[in-house]
């Protein structure tokens, strides 16, 4: 069998699929990109097509080296996405030939179903009480919310007061009836992680995801010296390259490897096992389309480490288009209690709608995330 075609198509909200076609007529999905760069991921994919084209679909190893160290250049958020999506539609090509789900090539599953947790809140962090309560009742108990808004690198009491009294709010409506863990978003910097983190335990969130930058890398240690909070990032990290470090400095209790930005499933697989072998949780970052959330579960189901399972029914950045629109089995997706099951299908367990991709593809929005700044004028972290 030999890959004879790739076809990229952006579409709302922000995402962008990847159709890899064989001359078997077995057909690959993938979902290769990196939130408000679609088009740059998306020329790096074809650039990254001579690697592909011709070439047997079934040697995903050897053609995912190809692509990253055939080039001299590697990793970041453009080419490691890029991989990311081929990797997830050779997966789909070969799960579909053999007749079988990837978790079932990967060894079969380790959990009869897997936990989610839901959004709550937009980019500002208000009205959470009133949207947890509506996800309460369709049976969630787990999520995540934006933790602050604009934090300067030194910033007030008043801030720091009004990012933990929201908690505070949370915890007193809900008591220990809900879990929820906090995004820093990368907002905060170090100075100001650590009183926030300090004032935050007493509400006891099940983790605080990027209390500081992927780029602050070395501060994680420090913080998760001074604070019992478990500490989640990874999404901005690309390869087991990248998560080495943090593995080797300690300090992340949660790795959170995007599986449409890391690599795929031929590397997230392997971040998993390393983080297990250092007493690391898994949650794979997931606010993306229907093929990044089908192949973040294939791995979750054959990762013993793995913990919880972000997905974006729902999420504030789903402006035009919902996590199951372009998906035929919609049933599959299904969340009981929270939780979801394996995806039965051959593949990566995701039919895409071909004719609503393309249709949708013909107006796709360039998604930008918004540019904010301090009081002072001078560029925030978003
Ligand atoms: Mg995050």
């Amino acid at each position: 069998m030999k890959i004879t075609k790739l076809t990229t198509y952006r579409v709302a909200p922000r995402w962008m699929f990847l159709k890899m076609e064989t001359d078997a007529g077995v057909t690959g999905w993938g979902e290769p990109v990196i939130e408000g760069r679609a088009r740059t991921v998306e020329a790096a994919v074809h650039e990254l097509s001579h690697y592909l084209v011709g070439q047997d679909p079934a040697r995903i190893n050897d053609l995912w080296q190809a692509m990253y160290r055939g080039g001299f250049y590697r990793g970041g958020p453009i080419l490691m996405s890029a991989i990311a999506g081929i990797d997830q539609a050779l997966w789909d090509i070969k799960g579909k030939v053999l007749g079988q789900p990837v978790y079932e090539l990967l060894g079969g599953l380790v959990r009869d179903r897997m936990k989610t947790y839901s959004w709550v809140g937009g980019d500002r962090p208000a009205d959470i009480i009133a949207g947890i309560g509506q996800l309460v009742d369709a049976g969630f108990d787990t999520f995540k919310m934006n933790g602050t808004e604009e934090l300067g690198l030194i910033d007030s009491a008043a801030k720091v007061d009004a990012a933990v009294g929201r908690i505070a709010e949370i915890r007193n409506a809900f008591g220990y009836s809900i879990e929820f863990g906090i995004d820093f978003h990368g907002r905060v910097a170090a100075p100001m992680a650590r009183p926030l983190l300090r004032e935050l335990e007493a509400y006891r969130p099940l983790f605080v995801e990027e209390p500081v930058l992927a780029e602050q890398w070395e501060q994680y240690r420090r913080l998760a010296d001074a604070t019992s909070i478990p500490l989640a990032a990874g999404e901005r990290m690309y390869s087991r390259f990248d998560f080495k470090r943090v593995f080797a400095e300690g300090g992340l209790a949660i790795v959170q490897p995007d599986l449409s930005h890391a690599g795929g499933i031929t590397e997230c697989v392997k971040i998993a096992a390393m983080a297990e072998a250092y007493d690391v949780a898994l949650a794979p970052h997931c606010p993306l389309g229907p093929v990044a959330l089908a192949a973040c579960l294939q791995v979750d189901f054959v990762s013993h480490n793995a913990v919880l399972q972000e997905q974006s029914m729902g999420i504030h950045y789903n402006r035009g288009a919902e996590l199951l629109d372009y998906v035929v089995n919609k049933d599959d997706f299904r969340l009981c209690d929270g939780y979801i099951d394996p995806l039965p299908l051959p593949g990566l367990g995701v039919e895409i709608n071909e004719d609503a991709v393309k249709e949708a593809s013909r107006t796709a929005p360039d998604w930008r995330n918004p540019l904010w700044r301090h009081a002072d004028g001078s560029v925030a972290e978003w």
